[in-house]
């Protein structure tokens, strides 16, 4: 088969493989029919996650059909359409029983394209398949489910559900990237009075405000967003900071725009420190919370998706084949110029 294959920092190459094959009794094999790439799979490429080891097939993002179950396996089939998590869950161990599949301590978690091979590549293989796949609900396509592998369960589930976001709140989301704009349009599944949606690129902030749901959008070079925050707020700051970009500044900026009591969901992937004003927060009553997605959103996502009441079609900016992958990466990694939010590759 051919993959996508990781050799050391800034060095990847869309090559040939040997089929995965079943390791044990929970695996499944599946065919990839769509794939897409993830911020997070630049941050390995340019050497950011050094326990993703040379020669690994990245990608944890996929929709597509099971051609083949271990004995183990028993919630799909061969022939079955399915949604791939980004989480892998053993579905046994003390985190996966509350449903915190992301610290799975059973070899589970973010291991797919980071430590055992991913999905962009025409065959994959997805241990504990049974917690780690779900079926595609009938009549949707593989393009409305794709985006639900991660940005819009890791938006939803540590931005707007970690930041409590209740009906009525402003919401300013820092960041109007691909999990910053899923938080945007998750948010308002719980009625926010407000959302405000923060960034430096004009395009991803017309985005956020004619397709995903925000009603206010500040340039950060242009506008101070506390001083926009506060006006709309009487002075008090969001009730809810969603921080979607992972540098200490946007960080900081979210304890700034936060009101006393209000919260602080950070989803960003931080590479550095930031500065913890505590000296300023200690009386404001501020709530911050951190993690990594669990995916436990996932059928509740789905089900949205199946009902219309969430259409994460427009996160798909640019289409290709799968044999395409490394002029995909080129537009992905080039977003600033080519404006791709994400990126659809299909099998040819
Ligand atoms: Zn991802
Ligand atoms: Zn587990």
């Amino acid at each position: 088969m051919q993959a996508l294959v990781y050799h050391g920092p800034g060095r990847k190459q869309w090559e040939s493989k040997p089929d995965p094959k079943l390791e044990h009794p929970a695996d499944a094999i599946v065919q990839i029919d769509t794939a897409t790439i993830c911020g997070t799979d630049l941050h390995i490429l340019k050497g950011d996650v050094p326990t993703c080891a040379e020669g690994r097939t990245l990608g944890h993002e996929a929709v597509g059909t099971v051609v083949e179950t271990g004995d183990g396996v028993e919630n799909v089939r061969q022939g079955d359409r399915v949604l791939v998590s980004c989480i892998s869950a053993c579905g046994r161990c003390r985190y996966c029983r509350e449903a915190m599949y992301g610290q799975c301590q059973s070899g589970g978690g973010w291991i797919l394209g980071h430590l055992v091979d991913g999905t962009q590549a025409e065959l994959t293989r997805i241990p504990f398949a049974d917690n780690s796949l779900y079926k595609v609900p009938e009549g949707l396509s593989d393009e409305q489910v794709l985006f639900l592998s991660d940005i819009l369960p890791t938006g939803f589930e540590v931005g707007v559900l970690n930041g409590n976001v209740r009906p009525g709140d402003v919401v300013a989301v820092v960041g109007a990237g691909p999990v910053g704009l899923a938080a945007m349009m998750t948010a308002r599944l719980y009625g926010p009075s407000r959302v405000v949606a923060i960034d430096k690129a004009d395009s991803r902030l017309e985005k956020a405000r004619s397709q995903f749901g925000a009603d206010v959008t500040v340039n950060s070079d242009a506008d101070d967003p506390a001083e926009v925050v506060m006006g709309l707020t009487d002075g008090l700051g969001a009730d809810v900071a969603i921080e979607a970009v992972g540098i200490p500044q946007t960080f900081e900026l979210c304890t700034d725009l936060v009101r006393p009591g209000g919260r602080v969901a950070n989803v960003g992937v931080h590479g550095h420190p930031a500065t913890l004003h505590l000296e300023t927060l200690w009386i404001r009553n501020i709530t911050i919370t951190t993690g990594l997605v669990d995916t436990r959103s996932t059928p509740t996502l789905l089900r949205l998706v199946s009902e219309n009441r969430l259409d994460p079609q427009p996160f798909a900016t640019h289409r290709f084949t799968l044999d395409q992958m490394m002029d995909a990466y080129q537009v992905f990694a080039d977003a600033a110029k080519t404006n791709a939010l994400k990126v659809v590759l299909t099998r040819s």
